[in-house]
């Protein structure tokens, strides 16, 4: 069943999952507080991918600071580049996602990506009114507006640093000491769970739009000629594709085929991306997100982000909408190859031939003492320039004279006096730049998907339940434990069993207050997936009821073997 977005955050500020923050002075816009529920499904669910995109494929984890300096951002491409279209409304002054806005009125699904002029135009065509006062935006500008949130690192303003928008920078600009760790052997993957800011224009939606966020980002660094994926482990596993194809045909057809046809067919074009498609569909699977309610959306070729060649999104459908909740991209060697320009380190790896090899190489005397005078200062530069042209374009040394550019001005030298020669070397490898492939996970996109797929209804003894399906490896509590009567010794030998639960490492909530009916419906609610019950029976025998939430069936347990049971089951 269906549950609108208002179901759901209704029930999570009853119940502790999250709520608005700062609500006391207001509330901002775009900021949440996970309450002791969400505080414990969120790191349940961190948990749950570190165990599986880290500690089953031997991937590494880093934390890394969330502020970084402005030079990093700068070779990222985020300063110029990390914008969304923005309008203002001329009557009350609030701002809007422009393309959000046509996309709502139109059948537009990237309004993204067309250029600002056209946005307005639509804006205008369309006639769109500011969804704050209903006054027109038609004739409006629509401009760009960088998303990143900006600070200044110690006093005054010279040295400007900025929230990071995605964790992924904090792994990239690392590299030349991961790879150090990695003791400069392809594949390597690290990982990152940590906080993300956006300045996002119109947070909407709870927690899916929101202005700091976690994210869970692996950067898989191969080499792209002699590294491939483990295929073989996730080629039977079958995955809902919306393929750039369909999408084009409009024909709204989620096509279900294993990993090994989309790579062989072609559908997925890079096995990378496809290794990891495989991977994370078993997961979504294993923390409760509805495989009927959910799909990989290929990115369109104009969609795609400048570095990457293929893009897949996977996306939940959440009260009618699909929403991006993890993004699949083949980077290349985008990222390490522009903090290469940008950093003074290396961001390369030497890859060792498999036998040393011997090439000619061509090259110009090294203490150029041709170089006179008249050269002046540019006498070390002309020099490096002449090394260049000799390893690039020999050529260049063919004449009497070779003339180079160097700060905009020419410079001839006699051929000769270079002492152009050409040389035998023998070479053990050679450096190259690592391709990455990345999923990127939003980890509260994932919790609202989570929990939104896991509100159930049912009826029991002929009344209405609301309760949350959620896995045990999630559930914030894994059982509750009740006393029938918080008299008679009941509440007593409760607390005990209470405490032998926890000792351990079963997560125990202990509840007395209300009907057992009522308590069960709370904790069904919350999502726990057992109960407990200790009644009259159980002073007499030392056996409790286990309740399961799902079933509602009751079984009698010896105390004893409940810590065992209950962690059986927790297990799966
Ligand atoms: P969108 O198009 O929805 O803004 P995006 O394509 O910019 O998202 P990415 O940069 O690919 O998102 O980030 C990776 C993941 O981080 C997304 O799949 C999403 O789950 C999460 N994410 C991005 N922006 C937000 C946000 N403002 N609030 C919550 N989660 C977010």
């Amino acid at each position: 069943m269906t549950r609108t977005d208002a179901d759901i955050v209704e029930l999570a500020k009853r119940r502790g999952y999250f709520f608005q923050a700062s609500a006391a002075y207001g509330g901002v816009a775009g900021f949440y507080v996970y309450g002791p529920q969400g505080a414990a499904l969120k790191r349940n669910l961190e948990d749950a991918w570190r165990d599986r995109f880290l500690t089953r494929e031997g991937h590494v984890e880093i934390e890394a600071p969330t502020i970084m300096p402005e030079a990093v951002f700068e070779a990222s491409g985020h300063l110029d580049g990390f914008d969304d279209m923005i309008v203002e409304c001329p009557e009350c002054g609030t701002s809007h996602r422009a393309d959000h806005l046509v996309e709502d009125a139109t059948d537009i699904e990237d309004a993204e990506s067309l250029p600002t002029a056209e946005v307005a135009d639509l804006i205008a065509e369309h006639d769109l009114a500011c969804p704050n006062c209903g006054a027109s935006l038609a004739g409006t500008e629509v401009s760009e507006f960088n998303l990143m949130f900006a600070t200044n690192i110690g006093p005054g303003s010279a040295s400007p640093g900025y929230l990071r928008p995605e964790t992924a920078q904090g792994i990239f600009v690392e590299f030349p000491r991961l790879k150090e760790y990695a003791r400069g052997q392809l594949p390597f993957g690290v990982g990152q769970i940590g906080t993300a800011y956006r300045n996002e224009i119109s947070p909407r939606r709870s927690l899916i739009r929101v202005r700091e966020f976690t994210q869970a980002e692996l950067e898989h660094f191969v080499d792209p000629e002699r590294d491939e994926p483990p295929l073989h482990r996730v080629a039977a596993v079958e995955v809902p594709l919306y393929s750039a194809e369909a999408q084009r045909a409009d024909d709204g057809g989620i096509e279900t085929t294993t990993i090994g046809e989309a790579v062989e067919s072609g559908v997925i074009g890079s096995p990378w991306v496809a290794y990891y498609l495989g991977v994370a569909r078993d997961w979504y699977d294993r923390i409760g997100v509805d495989m009927d309610r959910f799909r990989y959306r290929q990115h369109l070729a104009g969609e795609r982000a400048h570095y990457a060649s293929d893009c897949w999104d996977a996306e939940a459908e959440l009260d009618g909408n699909w929403i991006e909740i993890t993004g699949f991209a083949y980077r290349g060697d985008y990222d390490l190859t522009k903090h290469g320009q940008h950093a003074d380190d290396d961001f390369t790896v030497f890859r060792q031939y498999d036998e040393p090899i011997t090439v000619e190489r061509a090259t110009v005397d090294p203490d150029m003492s041709v170089l006179g005078p008249e050269f002046g200062g540019a006498a070390a530069d002309v020099a490096e320039e002449l090394e260049r042209l000799a390893a690039t374009d020999e050529s260049a040394f063919e004449g009497e004279e070779v003339t180079v550019e160097v700060g905009g001005e020419s410079y001839t030298v006699p051929t000769e006096a270079a002492g152009f020669a050409v040389e035998e070397v023998t070479e053990a490898g050679e450096h190259i730049t690592p391709h990455v492939v990345e999923p990127s996970f939003g980890v509260d996109r994932v919790f609202y998907t989570v929990l939104d797929h896991a509100l159930r209804e049912d009826e029991v003894d002929g009344e209405a339940r609301t309760y949350l399906h959620l896995p045990a490896e999630l559930a914030p509590t894994t059982v509750a434990v009740l006393p029938l009567m918080s008299k008679d010794g009941l509440d007593d030998r409760a607390r005990e069993i209470v405490e032998t639960l926890r000792a351990a490492g079963i997560g125990v909530d202990y509840d007395d207050s209300g009907t057992i009916g009522r308590r069960y419906r709370r904790q069904d609610e919350v999502g726990t997936p057992y109960c407990v019950t200790v009644d009259y029976e159980s002073l007499e025998d030392d056996t409790v009821t286990l309740r399961d939430r799902d079933t509602t069936d009751q079984v009698r347990v010896p105390v004893d073997a409940l810590p065992e049971r209950i962690a059986a089951l927790r297990a799966g």
